[in-house]
């Protein structure tokens, strides 16, 4: 019998337009724009370093407000109403995040506030890690993403060392032109001794989703994974229903909560119970009140839209960005817009200009209104030399604000 003519594999979804859909979601993001007070009231600076930290909304400025001036106290303490209220809100705010996050198992999962994604890492790294690990083991980690999601790593293993436990830190391989998780690679380095597994969710460099589910696939079901959520959560949609990973941490205060909030999520199914040690002291409740009111503004300002928003603005500067020789994209080359089906960049875009320093072109971005970021990045293996300007977008942030800084860049050509 004659062989089937085999299908030709589908070809990606056809990237939407990015003008197109900015003009679609302009009457959306306008008034959620005006609810920024930092942004309407400095109308000539363009804040493009979200990626670092995002502004907050008068709802967030006004749910820390209403806490602190009706039933600031303690929380897990006392018995008067105020203490009551505050463990209520600090218990409440855990099912918050994990409804959130669509967890799909929210009865066996836990919830650990901290005062960001570094010591959320930190803390799986310190309090869960060692209790999983003996001698000969081996951690498979990322050698190029967020020093924060190297170093906590590094310390565990010099930590466990020092009590005679070896364990060798490998490498999450990465492919050489896109530098995306290289899963081929991933399964061939996978072994019986291989334990644990930490990996980014979207690079807080490139912009790019970093494929997660590739990973869990090369390691296969048994082999705890830590998400760095940075990047993702309060950004984009992110759902753990259709992540197979142990612990996802992130950042509040990238996610328009106050500074110092953060959160890690815990599975709870692989592996030891995650207990974090020690006492833990008064918690940060005005900063989880305002995380609580951040998940509520998300949510009811739709975060897929707000991943469509910042993803079109992106694009329209990286395209923009295609067309003037003096700079260099960082990262995959090729916006949605373009057509990138290896990975897709989200709200970063980072570059280089050839003749001019980054520190130099962050003065220069400045004095025409425009903040970003211009350093390493905190990206491990990098130093200041290998300097970059990071775009870093959130829903608050225009096409108006793209063209003009694509005008001052084409300038400085
Ligand atoms: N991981 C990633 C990917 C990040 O981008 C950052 C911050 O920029 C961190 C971790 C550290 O987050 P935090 O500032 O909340 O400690």
């Amino acid at each position: 019998m004659a062989a089937r003519p085999t299908a030709p594999p589908p070809s990606p979804p056809a990237p939407p337009d990015p003008r197109a859909e900015l003009r679609e979601l302009a009457a959306w993001q306008r008034p959620l724009r005006a609810g920024f007070p930092i942004v309407a009231g400095h109308p000539g600076l363009a804040y493009l370093d979200s990626a670092a930290t995002a502004q907050k909304p008068q709802a967030v400025l006004d749910a820390v407000h209403a806490y602190l001036t009706t039933s600031n106290a303690n929380s897990g303490r006392g018995s008067y109403p105020w203490a009551n209220a505050t463990t209520a809100l600090v218990e409440g705010a855990r099912e918050q995040v994990k409804e959130f996050l669509g967890d799909p198992d929210p009865e066996r999962s836990s919830v650990h506030f901290t005062s960001g994604a570094s010591e959320g890492l930190r803390t799986v790294a310190r309090d869960w890690l060692p209790e999983l690990l003996a001698d000969g083991d081996e951690i498979v980690v990322p050698f190029g993403d967020h020093r924060a999601n190297l170093d906590p790593w590094l310390e565990a293993r010099d930590l466990l060392a020092a009590r005679g436990v070896r364990i060798t830190v490998r490498e999450l391989p990465r492919q050489a032109g896109s530098g995306d998780y290289d899963p081929a690679a991933l399964a061939g380095l996978a072994g019986p001794r291989t334990r644990f597994v930490a990996a980014t969710h979207v690079h807080h460099v490139y912009g790019a989703d970093m494929n997660v589910h590739r990973v869990r696939e090369a390691v296969g079901p048994h082999v705890p994974i830590c998400l760095d959520a940075a990047q993702s959560v309060g950004h984009q949609p992110v759902s753990l229903a259709g992540l197979d990973v142990d612990f996802l941490v992130f950042s509040g205060h990238k996610a328009l909560a106050l500074p110092g909030t953060g959160a890690v999520w815990a599975r709870g199914a692989r592996g030891p119970a995650f207990r974090p040690g020690g006492w833990p002291g008064t918690p940060n409740t005005a900063g989880i009140a305002s995380l609580a009111a951040a998940l509520d503004w998300l949510r009811a300002a739709d975060v897929g839209r707000i991943a469509r928003w910042t993803t079109a603005l992106a694009a329209v500067l990286t395209d923009g960005l295609a067309g003037l020789p003096a700079y260099e994209v960082l990262g995959c080359r090729t916006s949605l817009a373009a057509g990138s089906a290896v990975q897709r960049r989200g709200s970063i875009v980072t570059f280089r200009h050839h003749g001019i320093g980054s520190q130099d072109l962050g003065f220069i971005l400045y004095s025409h209104g425009f903040m970003v970021r211009s350093d390493d990045h905190c990206q491990a293996g990098r130093s200041v030399r290998d300097g970059s300007v990071r775009v870093s977008l959130h829903v608050y942030n225009t096409l108006e604000e793209m063209e003009e800084l694509l005008t001052v860049l084409t300038n400085l050509q």
